[in-house]
C-alpha cells in the first residue's frame, strides 16, 4: 500500500467549483486516479471517518463541515504516495503552508482547507477501504 493514498477533496473546494482545478495539480504532480466519486457524507460517516478527533474540541465543527456539502473522494497511486501526497497539500493551517501546495492555493482556513491526505500508509488503506470497496483493488 506505499504506492497509494486516499485525498478527499472538501465542500468548500467543491463549493468553489474548483474540483477540476485541484486535480489538475494532483495529477500534474504525477499521481494516477486509481478511483474517485462525488459524494455527500452523513454526520455519522463524517464522525466515523475523523473519530481519531473525537476528544478534540473543534470535532464537532469538523463533522458539520465536512457534512456540509459534496466530497470528492480519490484513490491515487505514485511511490511514496501518502509523504508525497502530504507535501503536495501543504500544512494544515493554509496560512502556515508553504507557495504553490493545494492548501495555500485554494485553503481558506485551518478548517476550510480545501483537501484532506492519509496520514500513513496504514490510515491509506483504512480510509480507501471507507468509501471505495477495498484498498488493494481499487
Ligand atoms: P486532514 O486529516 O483533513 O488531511 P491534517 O491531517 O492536516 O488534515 P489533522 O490533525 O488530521 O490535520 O486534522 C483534521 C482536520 O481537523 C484538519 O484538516 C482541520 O480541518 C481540522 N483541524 C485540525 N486542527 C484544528 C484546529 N486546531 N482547529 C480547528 N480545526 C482543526
Ligand atoms: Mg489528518
Amino acid at each position: 500500500m506505499s504506492n497509494k493514498t486516499l485525498a478527499i477533496i472538501k465542500p468548500d473546494s467543491v463549493g468553489n467549483n474548483v474540483i477540476g482545478e485541484i486535480i489538475s495539480h494532483i495529477t500534474k504532480a504525477g499521481f494516477k486516479v486509481k478511483a474517485m466519486k462525488l459524494t455527500k457524507l452523513s454526520p455519522e460517516q463524517a464522525g466515523n471517518f475523523y473519530a481519531v478527533h473525537k476528544e478534540r474540541p473543534f470535532y464537532q465543527d469538523l463533522v458539520d463541515y465536512m457534512t456540509s456539502g459534496p466530497v470528492v473522494p480519490l484513490s491515487l497511486e505514485k511511490e511514496n504516495a501518502v509523504e508525497e501526497f502530504r507535501k503536495l497539500i501543504g500544512a494544515t493551517d493554509p496560512t502556515k503552508a508553504e507557495d504553490g501546495t493545494i492548501r495555500k492555493i485554494f485553503g481558506k482556513s485551518i478548517e476550510n482547507n480545501a483537501i484532506h491526505g492519509s496520514d500513513s500508509d496504514e490510515n491509506a488503506c483504512i480510509e480507501t477501504t471507507f468509501f471505495f470497496s477495498s484498498c488493494e483493488r481499487v
